[in-house]
Parts: C-alpha cells; sequence; structure tokens
C-alpha cells in the first residue's frame, strides 16, 4: 500500500467527509495504491452501543458506594447524580435508536427528535470515564478548561485518553497493510485529540512515517513551526493547505525518484532543523473524481448517504471583514463535476449531494443547474449562496428544477448598519425578498448569524431577531454564532479601526470576545432568543439533514403560478 489516509474523530457522524477523498482520487491516477479509513464514523458506531453504555453505567453505579473517591471520581459522580433520570430512559435503548435514526424514522420529526436526545445522553455518559472530556453535540470538550495545541499534544501521548484503545485497535490495521506513509487530516479543532493520538501511536508503536494536514493543522502552522517535539512524536511531515500535488510528490520522493526540495508546501525535521519547502505554485490539470469507495460499506446516521463535493474553492466575493477563507478563488471546469455526478450516482448510488463551496456563484450556479437539467441527472442538492439581487423567483425556481432544495444563506445580522460593517455586501429589503421567494418555491433557507460582532449594540442584536422573526415563516432553521476573531481575517490585521485590542499573548487560529476586553450580559441575549427559539431548535439542523428532510417530505410551498 503507497498510502493510507485517515478522517478521525470527532466530527458530524451524519455524512461523509471529504478532502481526503480528492487527494486519494488524484493518486489512483497515477496508479498509486490508496485507501481510505473515516474513523470518525467507526468511533461513533462502536462508541455509540448499548454494551458501553451499560458498561460505564455498571462501572459508575459501583463508584458510588466506594469509600475514599478521589476529586476525578467525585466530579464524575456528581454529573452522573444530576443526569440520572435521562441517562435511566437511555438505559437499553442504543442501539435500536441508533437504527431509527438511519432509518425512515428520521423523517418523523417527533421521533427524530427523541432519538437524537437519547443519542446525545448516551455519548455524554460513555464519555463519562474518560472525565473531564465529554463527547457532545458532535464535538468533544474538556469541561474543566479550553485546550490548547500544547494541552493537546501533551494528552495525546498519553495513553489514556478517550481514543486511546480505539487508536491502538485502528493503528494495528493500518500498519497491516503496510503504507509507505498515512496522512491524517485535520480540519477542525475536534480532530486533534484523536488525530495526534494515533499518530503518535503510528509513530512510536510501528515506526511508520505520518504526514498531518488539514485545515486546522494549516491554521496552527505557527504553533508547528516553533516546535521541535512535534515532528519527534506526531509527524514526519506537515503539510499545508491544498494535499493533491504535495502527495504525490511526497509518494516520489519516498520512493527515491525526486528530491525532497521538489515536494511542495511540507514541513519537516533536518539536522535538528525545521525545514518550509516553498508553498505549491501550481494547479492540477488532470481530471479525476473523488475516492468515496471508502463509503460503501459505512453506515452514517441519517438514512441516506449525502455526498460531499464542491465546484470551486475560496470565495467569489472575499471582502467580508470577518471571514477568513481568502484563499484565492478558483473554479472547477463543470463538465468535469457533472462528470463526477455521474460517477458517483453509478458507483455509490448517490443521489444527495452536499456543495460545500463557501458561496456559489450566481452564474456558476446558474450553468450547473443548467447541466443538471439538461442531462437529466435528477439529483438533490444543497449549497451555500449571498444573498444577491440576481437571485429572482425565476432563476430560483430554475435552480429548485435541477434538484436545490436547501439553501444556507450568511444572514449575519439583520441590522444594515452591522451589514455594512462586516462588508458583507447585502441589503436587508433584498434579503427579505429572496426569502419569500425561495420558501415559496419550496427550497428551504437556513441562516446563519453571527452576533456580539465589534460594534454591535443590544438594540442591533434586537434588529437581527426582530428580523428573524418578522420573516419567519420563510425560514426553516437559523445557527447563530458568535462572533470570533479569525487570524485571517480582515479585522485581525485592523484591530483599531473595530475597537480590538487582544488580552492574550496566545497564538491562535482564533480568539473570543472575552479576549479583547468586550463584556456583555448574555442572559439579555438568550431571552431574546426565545422569541425564535423554533427556529433555532429545529431538529433538521445541517444542511444534509435539511436536504433529506426537505427532498423527502410532501411540501406545499409550490407556488404554480411561477413559470419560466
Ligand atoms: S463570509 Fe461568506 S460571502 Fe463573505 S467572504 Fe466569507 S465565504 Fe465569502
Amino acid at each position: 500500500m503507497n498510502a493510507i489516509f485517515v478522517f478521525p474523530p470527532i466530527w458530524t457522524k451524519k455524512s461523509p467527509s471529504t478532502g481526503i477523498t480528492s487527494i486519494s482520487g488524484y493518486l489512483k491516477n497515477f496508479d498509486y495504491n490508496t485507501k481510505i479509513f473515516d474513523l470518525n464514523i467507526d468511533f461513533y458506531n462502536e462508541f455509540l452501543s448499548d454494551e458501553n453504555f451499560n458498561e460505564v453505567y455498571r462501572i459508575i453505579s459501583a463508584l458510588i458506594s466506594k469509600k475514599n473517591l478521589s476529586e476525578k471520581e467525585k466530579k464524575i459522580i456528581s454529573i452522573f447524580k444530576e443526569h440520572e433520570e435521562e441517562y435511566n430512559k437511555a438505559k437499553d435503548k442504543v442501539d435500536l435508536t441508533v437504527r431509527e435514526v438511519k432509518s425512515k424514522a428520521y423523517y418523523d420529526c417527533e421521533q427524530y427528535r427523541t432519538a437524537s436526545k437519547i443519542i446525545e445522553t448516551a455519548s455524554e455518559l460513555i464519555s463519562l470515564t474518560f472525565y473531564p472530556y465529554i463527547i457532545k453535540e458532535e464535538r468533544i470538550e474538556n469541561v474543566e478548561r479550553k485546550l490548547c495545541f500544547e494541552d493537546y499534544k501533551a494528552e495525546s501521548s498519553k495513553y489514556t485518553n478517550v481514543f486511546s484503545s480505539f487508536m491502538k485497535r485502528k493503528a494495528m490495521e493500518i500498519a497491516k497493510e503496510r503504507p509507505a506513509c498515512v496522512g491524517i487530516s485535520i480540519n477542525f479543532e475536534g480532530q486533534m485529540l484523536a488525530g495526534l493520538t494515533l499518530s503518535y501511536i503510528l509513530k512510536k508503536e510501528y515506526n511508520i512515517k505520518t504526514v498531518l494536514g488539514g485545515t486546522h493543522i494549516t491554521r496552527s502552522m505557527e504553533n508547528i513551526l516553533r516546535d521541535f517535539d512535534f515532528f519527534d512524536d506526531f509527524a514526519d511531515f506537515v503539510m499545508i493547505g491544498d494535499g493533491e500535488i504535495p502527495t504525490l510528490r511526497l509518494l516520489q520522493y519516498l520512493d527515491g525518484k525526486t528530491d525532497i526540495n521538489n515536494v511542495p508546501s511540507i514541513i519537516y525535521k533536518k539536522d535538528n532543523k525545521i525545514i518550509q519547502n516553498k508553498l505549491l505554485d501550481e494547479q492540477i490539470s488532470i481530471s479525476f473524481v473523488q475516492d468515496f469507495e471508502y463509503t460503501k460499506h459505512k453506515e452514517y446516521f441519517l438514512p441516506e448517504k449525502v455526498f460531499p463535493i464542491n465546484i470551486s474553492k475560496g470565495c467569489y466575493w472575499g471582502k467580508c471583514t470577518f471571514c477568513d477563507f481568502g484563499l484565492q478563488y478558483t473554479n472547477k471546469k463543470l463538465d468535469k463535476v457533472i462528470s463526477e455526478i455521474k460517477y458517483m450516482k453509478k458507483n455509490y448510488g448517490a443521489k444527495y449531494f452536499y456543495l460545500t463551496d463557501s458561496a456559489l456563484a450566481p452564474r456558476t450556479a446558474k450553468e450547473f443547474a443548467s447541466m443538471l437539467i439538461e442531462e437529466k441527472l435528477d439529483i438533490r442538492w444543497t449549497t451555500f449562496l449571498r444573498f444577491e439581487n440576481v437571485y429572482d423567483k425565476e432563476f430560483l425556481f430554475y435552480l429548485y428544477q435541477a434538484g436545490l432544495r436547501c439553501v444556507s444563506w450568511g444572514l449575519e445580522s439583520g441590522s444594515q448598519k452591522i451589514l455594512n460593517l462586516m462588508n458583507k455586501g447585502t441589503k436587508i429589503d433584498v434579503i427579505k425578498r429572496i426569502l419569500k421567494d425561495s420558501s415559496m418555491i419550496g427550497i428551504a433557507n437556513r441562516l446563519t448569524v453571527i452576533y456580539l460582532f465589534p460594534g454591535e449594540t443590544f438594540a442591533d442584536f434586537c434588529d437581527t431577531v426582530n428580523f428573524i422573526k418578522e420573516n419567519q415563516k420563510n425560514i426553516f432553521q437559523v445557527t447563530f454564532y458568535s462572533y470570533l476573531l479569525k487570524r485571517y481575517s480582515y479585522i485581525y490585521n485592523h484591530m483599531e479601526e473595530f475597537g480590538i485590542q487582544l488580552t492574550t499573548s496566545d497564538i491562535k487560529s482564533e480568539y473570543k470576545p472575552e479576549e479583547f476586553g468586550f463584556k456583555y450580559d448574555i442572559k439579555d441575549y438568550n431571552k431574546k432568543l426565545q422569541e425564535i427559539a423554533p427556529l433555532i431548535e429545529n431538529i433538521y439542523k445541517n444542511p444534509d439533514e435539511t436536504l433529506l428532510y426537505f427532498s423527502n417530505i410532501e411540501n406545499n410551498y409550490m407556488n404554480s403560478d411561477i413559470m419560466l
């Protein structure tokens, strides 16, 4: 085996992941033998079981009668007692509930709500033996303190963390394949602990070459560049940015076919120095399909698989002051995307697609829709769009005819003043009109909102909530995010303009408002949010969940007077 790619937990358990699928697909074109291990979904399918639940329940019940409890044991018992009633309700129901969410029962809103609650409760109880780590709502948290890069390293090299025994078994399976290297993709902070635990075991116990890459690793680059030990314990190579061409060159280097200086975008340690090669400056010139072979025998926590694909990288707008998607904007050729969809339909029975583009440009959306219609591909898809005035009824109906059933829109704020500060380039009256047209046609509107933005007053926040309330019949779901200062955003480089001064010297990829001295009374905010609680608490939260639900229920939104 030339290379194995791993997607570690914790991330969504609902759909397959992308990124390494593209690298693996690209390498297969050069006759490299590659394989993907989705350890995220393997972990969930193992972790959430009646057997695990009952075992942890038994261990904690035994602790209760123990004398001379340690501080940690006291905390575990206190959490257990606080939630005992919920835990009892979930007892002996985990296996059945997991089967339910993977079946048609998913489409019954109330049944899905109850099932999701049982799964979350079970997840919380099962992770109690690894206190202070709790796995909840597809996140892993240390409930005692926020971890930083150094902590992840320290925890990952111990043999007692929540992932240790799972990763030991998986490392053994990986080692049996005798890969020349293992690429571990860490795109989110929640994957750090598991990803580093696996890389540590692979290096220390099997002497396998490891490559760490992914968005979160790229964002942690400054920490990595200062850290000699990191290369001894966790990674032979760290890869920055897109991985297709760099991984190909790396395999050629490992085969003795090229010099290491010809491998772009890697960081490694040599002669006690950390060396950073030049960044990739070329684009992929061949067409290839993503490698989703690994999904064939996997069960995700939805009744149908929703496949992630993308048309573009970066953002065609790219001007929002809070955003760090500042990559150069590139578009794939649409005929290649259509071939990819055909391949996925034929080989994986794919019908549902999640276009993960930051924001699909209107012209691209129209061309894509026209090709789907022309080729009669009959798929259902979801994507992210910007509130552009060009999206009128006819345009949106055309996208609907091409299978679009759910759009995630970055509303961000219902206050024009804040939208201007964010440089969103959107207008409240246009947003209102688009939401109405879109929902009338039968497209589910998901909104994201950022609150506690620098310069936002409580009155501005109320404008946002009131806007949502006034338009709620055209909105399916809303997610509120508290503002985070991102290192590669416009605001980070112009903090004075926004009245921000960091009070911490830690190097991180993002900072919370309290880290730049913002104080707010969150109680008032929460009270106001109650006015739109049903939209925030909608059980079909994520784009893949909404897409499936909306594609499979009868809806009465179709307006017969819309004619093209
Ligand atoms: S917030 Fe969205 S629209 Fe704005 S720059 Fe980022 S990706 Fe583009």
